[in-house]
């Protein structure tokens, strides 16, 4: 059977894994983000010594990543992480410093756009060319499949720092983004609920009016993607959405927000299929660096 590699690199931990899908993991390690030379080792060496142990040895590597990253095939930078407030991270050539490690072809897109390239692989979003996943959890990232291929555009989209209405009196928290205050990520992510509330968003109960203002934004946020994109599903998934009330919620708004207006019967009448849990879980960011391997050589 033919192996991969995957990274999920985020801000706080690499989780790397061989594989060939979901049910297929053959190991897996993770090491804390600390300075790119550490880090990158960590993850080389992992790949090196599982390669040497493979009858096989892996086919191709993706790396789904935090960013911003440039993915841009023609830009001098193509397979940075480019200007990040991560100390020690800008400016850092991740796909070469794997690519001239391993000697194999690789594969990055945005974290976001990873998990979302994993639930079309095999997920929530299998057999749909066009769906968006959104994360809510520490930060807001949105990511998707559009047309049948990953969302790039000039750079990438950035979902969470959409503009959307906000109601001071009902909510005069000023918004927690250090470039823009009080867009989609300034007002929902989880640090925001953190400092309007003065306690973290897991410990606040299920009747507490938090979980009606976050339903609201997330709904106005869904409404936006909806009316701008056209998708064919929405996947929520982060840390945020964990609580069980909240899917519920925000499907109530969005049908409330779009006020009937998209004619589609997805959302009229089969809402409960239209917004949805990713069913990779926590698993969509590494297991769609996995799909991002195998779609690099055509495998899926
Ligand atoms: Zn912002």
């Amino acid at each position: 059977m033919e192996l991969f590699g995957g990274i999920e690199a985020g801000g706080t931990k690499f989780i790397c894994i061989v594989a060939s899908g979901p049910d297929n993991v053959l190991a897996e390690t993770r090491c804390p983000t600390t300075k790119p030379e550490e880090t990158l080792k960590q993850a080389v060496d992992f790949f090196q010594e599982q390669n040497r142990k493979l009858k096989e040895p892996l086919v191709s590597i993706g790396i789904a990543c935090f960013g911003p990253v440039d993915l841009d095939p023609s830009s001098s930078t193509f397979g940075f992480i480019t200007s990040t407030p991560k100390p020690s991270w800008s400016n850092t050539d991740i796909v070469g410093t794997i690519k001239e490690a391993m000697n194999l072809p690789v594969a990055m897109d945005t974290d976001v756009n990873g998990a979302a390239v994993g639930e079309w692989t095999w997920g929530a979003g299998k057999g749909l060319d066009d769906f968006i996943y959104l994360t809510i959890g520490t930060g807001i990232g949105g990511g998707g499949i559009i047309n049948g291929k990953t969302l790039h555009g000039l750079v990438h989209p950035e979902m969470g720092h959409m503009r959307i209405p906000h109601d001071m009196r009902a909510d005069p928290y000023i918004g927690a983004c250090p470039y823009h205050g009080d867009c989609f990520e300034g007002l929902a992510a989880g640090p925001s609920l953190r400092a309007r509330w003065g306690q973290a968003g897991e410990t606040l109960p299920m009747d507490h009016p938090a979980w009606q203002l976050e339903a609201n934004y997330i709904a106005l946020a869904v409404q936006n993607l909806v009316c701008t994109l056209s998708p064919k599903r929405v996947i929520l998934g982060g840390g945020v959405m964990e609580q069980p009330n909240l899917l519920p919620l925000v499907r109530m708004k969005v049908t409330e927000y779009l006020n009937s207006y998209v004619q589609s019967p997805e959302i009229l009448k089969n809402i409960d299929h239209y917004i949805v849990a990713p069913k990779l879980g926590s698993q969509a960011g590494v297991m769609g660096a996995v799909a991002l391997a195998q779609r690099l050589v055509g495998y899926s």
